[in-house]
Order: C-alpha cells, then structure tokens, then sequence
C-alpha cells in the first residue's frame, strides 16, 4: 500500500498512526465483544470514550470550566443558522468582518433572523487579506461580533484576535482548530467541522461559554438550541458516534506529539517552507497578501490556465492529490493539515522545482 500526499482541503489527511490504531480496534474494541461503531451511545463503554474525548479535547486546546463543549451534526454549515437562533437575544443584530465565501454563507443564513452589519470586508481585494478595523464601526449593543479565523478557500488568515469588549466573539475555526494555539477565553463561541483537522466528516465540534447558552429565539427547533445538546450531554439524540471515538483518537495523537503547541511550531514551518519557495519562484506564485497567509491553506498559481492544469495533472502521477485550487479562486490550492507531515511539503516543493526546470 502506497499512502499518497492528499491536499485536500476536507476531508483531509488523518495521522496514519490514528488510522492505524483505528484499524487494530475496529473489529473488537477493547474486550467490548464489538466495534465502537455498534455500541449503544449509552453504554458504559462509551460513555467512557465520550467523557475521554471531552477531557482531552479541554486539555489541549486549554478550554476554561466556564465553557461546554458540544459534539453536533449538521458541519460547520449549520452553526451558520444555529449561532443567530441561540445567540440573537436583544438587539438581534451582530458585527461581522467578511473575508470569504465562509463569511458569505454565514451573512446569509444570519439575515434570515435578524441585522448582519458587516463593519469591514476584504471583498474589493478579492479577499487577499484580513480588512482592516475600524473600531467606531463596531456596534456596541450587537449580540455577537462574528468572524471566520482561517478562510480555507482564499487561504487568509487572523494574526490576531479582534478586542470586541463586552460584545461574545463567534469563530469559525473549521479550518485551523488545533492548528495553532487560540485563547479560548478570548471567544464567546467557537464551532469546527471535523474533517479537516479534527476526523472523519459528520461530526460538528462547539465551544461555547455557558453565559451564552439559553434564551434563544422562539422558533428554534429543539434541535437547533445549544440547550438540548448542553442538558443532555450532546446525547439529546444519537450522537455521531463513530465521528467522536475517532476525534479522540487524533486529540490523543496531538497530546502525544506534544500539544497544540507543537502543532503550531510545524504549521509554520511547514507552511513558510512552501511560502519561502513561492516568493522565490519565477513560475508559481501565491495569491494572498503576505501578512495574512494561512498555515493551513496556500493557494498558488502560474499565471497560465494550460501550466496550472498540466501541473495538477502530472502532480496527481507523482503521489501529490487534490492540488486543484476551489472552483471559485482557480490555480492550484495545497492544504496543509495538521497531519500532512513536513516530508509531504518538501517533497511537494522539490516536485515544483522540477517542474519548473521543465517548463521554463
Ligand atoms: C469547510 C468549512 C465550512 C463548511 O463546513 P461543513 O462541515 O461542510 O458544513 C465552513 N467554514 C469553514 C471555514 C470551512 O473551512
């Protein structure tokens, strides 16, 4: 078996040891008599990999005892609708920056419920940078003050987190949970997908402190209110079982490769070892404001329709997957997970340089 480089930007790579040890446990976990994937969400078995995956989840990311941590279904997509639901409670109006196709969809799904004023916007430069705030434009009655930490798309991303005073921060943080480490105390909310740093899609992971929680509006079905899943344990209905056993396994992994920390030290030397190469390359080049690139995300391109399809193409042949860029950005996008390993990015970089030499 041949484990190619995937950069794709989600469902990503897993850590092979994860999916290796998954593998060994598939069939019988522990002495349980069956998978994790047949077990009753009740049982003590796994209630036990539950509360496992909470606690280390709090541990590595640091999350304070005045936060719940909520496992959900409905991807980082649905918290676009149940974030204004819960969270519209006075004035049902918030601030958001708008720095994306992510943003986009979270304007559209936060109209639908109440004032979106977006206070700044990375739009007229084709979202190649975070905008700049201007701290007069932010509302201070507004319920939540909303932005999108790492646009997976256009590959930007917060150096900083906004000081929004009394006003709850929601991130979303798909793209960059655990990749870096983040002040937890800092936000009101913090939601992820799982499939690009976390485990398997299906699987929704929320953050949110306990002021928050409660009063959401009228018609919010009772799956959509962050009560229901808090009083229950994220247990209201079957939870994605599968999906949680599995995150555990990657948080393990991480606690055991050091922490988010650690994490963080090779993102960026991962990612500079790319954006290094980029700025030096006559032939690729990457699109996004230096100040603002992602760790996660690096678009890049030629400049020429024809190079870019035949360096995905030949790209693929070597064992380098997924390199198309997002159908709305083009050229050539490489995502760079917590799990791709460095060896994944240097290699990818000596493969550029070749092609290079090639097509001069
Ligand atoms: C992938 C992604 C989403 C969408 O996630 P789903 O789980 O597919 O709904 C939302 N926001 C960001 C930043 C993403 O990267």
């Amino acid at each position: 078996m041949t484990r190619v480089y995937n950069f794709s930007a989600g469902p990503a790579m897993l850590p092979e040891a994860v999916l290796k040890k998954a593998a060994q446990e598939l069939v019988e976990y522990g002495n349980s008599g069956m998978s994790v994937m047949e077990m009753s969400h009740r049982s003590d078995e796994f209630l036990e990999i539950y509360n496992g995956t909470v606690a280390v989840l709090k541990e590595i990311m640091g999350i304070p005892d005045n936060y719940k941590i909520l496992f959900l279904q409905g991807g980082a997509s649905l918290q676009f609708a149940m974030v204004p639901m819960n969270l519209f409670k006075k004035s049902r109006k918030c601030d958001l920056v708008h720095t994306g196709a992510w943003t986009e969809r979270a304007i559209q799904e936060a109209k639908r419920y109440g004032t979106v004023n977006i206070i700044a916007s990375s739009e007229d430069k084709n979202f190649t940078c975070i905008p700049e705030l201007d701290r007069t434009k932010f509302s201070p009655d507004a319920d939540y003050f909303y932005i999108c930490t790492n646009n997976t798309i256009f590959g930007t991303r917060w150096t900083y987190v906004p000081d929004t005073g009394k006003v709850p921060l929601v991130s979303d943080m798909s793209s960059c949970i655990l990749s870096e480490v983040m002040d937890v105390k800092k936000f009101g909310v913090i939601f992820a997908g799982a499939q690009k740093n976390i485990g398997p899609a299906g699987l929704t992971i929320v953050i949110i402190r306990e002021d928050l929680i409660g009063s959401p509006m009228e018609m919010t079905p009772t799956m959509l209110d962050y009560r229901t899943h808090v009083k229950n344990d994220s247990m209201y209905n079957t939870p994605p079982t599968y999906c949680i056993y599995m995150a555990k396994l990657v948080f393990e992994h991480i606690k055991a490769m050091g922490g988010v920390g650690e994490m963080e030290k090779v993102n960026r030397y991962k990612a500079g070892l790319l954006y290094n190469y980029l700025d030096n390359s006559k032939m690729f080049r990457s699109t996004v404001v230096p100040e603002f690139r992602s760790l996660m995300n690096v678009p890049f391109v030629t400049g020429s329709d024809d190079l870019d399809s035949k360096f995905i193409k030949e790209a693929e042949k070597k064992g380098f997957l997924t390199l198309k860029g997002h159908r709305s950005v083009g050229g050539m996008r490489a995502s760079i997970y917590n799990a791709m390993p460095v060896e994944g990015v240097q290699k990818l970089i000596d493969f550029m340089k070749e092609f290079e030499v090639k097509n001069r």
